[in-house]
């Protein structure tokens, strides 16, 4: 099964993926998971991507798509995968097709997380992410047990850099210029399958779960 998620920065598109790969035993491929260890690391890739992400702008199409075709043609990625956070762009959803294409494959859902713009600046402020792990957690809705570490690792958690209020607004805004149009290309594929991502995170799975055919 091959999905890509859509939605906006905060829609819990991360934590949704996290549990459709569990339960599917597919992997969950997140580029920004990938920029930011490239930026832990410090290569070469992490420097460029640091100076964009920070200013909340996406890094631009040719850093982004090879790096996502190496990694589809990867062993693990036979039986599937999922999406997270790409495509962001009409010419990434587009690569990806052609790629996919090729191998005689297709994209079999696009689900977008719905969230409205009001909800996500509160989502973004209690966001922690684990320094160690990627996990991501909320101060409110999913607080990590062990406070300001990590359940998983036991490493510090913090706030991202770009999920302070002033790059939120500028993320929003790139994604409704740049992403959001991708729900009209995967409408017009007929994959396209939305969900109200205002519930609750466990019952925006039991909706996800539903469409997949559980
Ligand atoms: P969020 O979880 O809030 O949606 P991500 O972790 O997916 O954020 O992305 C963080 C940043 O990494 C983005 O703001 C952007 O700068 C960069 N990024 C991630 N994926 C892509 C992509 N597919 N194309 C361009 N930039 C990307
Ligand atoms: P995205 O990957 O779309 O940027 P995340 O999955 O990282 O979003 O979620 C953003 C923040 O909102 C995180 O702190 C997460 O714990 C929290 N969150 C995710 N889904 C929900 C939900 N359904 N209700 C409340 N908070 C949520
Ligand atoms: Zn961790």
């Amino acid at each position: 099964m091959k999905i890509v998620m859509l939605g906006a920065p905060g829609a819990g598109k991360g934590t949704q993926a996290k549990m459709i790969a569990a339960k599917y035993q597919i992997p969950h491929i997140s580029t920004g998971d990938i920029f930011r260890a490239n930026i832990k690391n410090g290569t070469e890739l992490g420097k460029k991507a640091k100076s964009y992400m920070d200013q909340g702008l996406l890094v631009p199409d040719e850093l982004t798509v090879d790096l996502v075709i190496d990694r589809l043609a990867q062993d693990d990625c036979k039986n599937g995968y999922i999406l997270d956070g790409f495509p962001r762009t009409i010419p990434q959803a587009e690569a990806l097709d052609a790629a996919l294409e090729k191998l005689g494959e297709k994209m079999d859902y696009a689900i977008d997380v719905d969230v409205p713009d009001e909800n996500i600046v509160s989502r973004m402020s209690g966001r922690r992410a684990c320094t160690g792990c990627g996990a991501t957690y909320h101060i409110v809705y999913n607080p990590s047990k062990k406070g300001e570490y990590c359940e998983v690792c036991g490493e510090k958690l913090i706030l991202r850099d770009d999920d302070k209020p002033e790059t939120v607004q500028k993320r929003l805004n790139v994604y409704h210029d740049q992403t959001q149009p991708l729900i009209d290309y995967y409408t017009k594929q007929s994959i396209l399958r939305t969900v109200d991502g205002t519930q609750d995170m466990n019952d925006v799975f039991a909706e996800i779960a539903k469409i997949l055919g559980a």
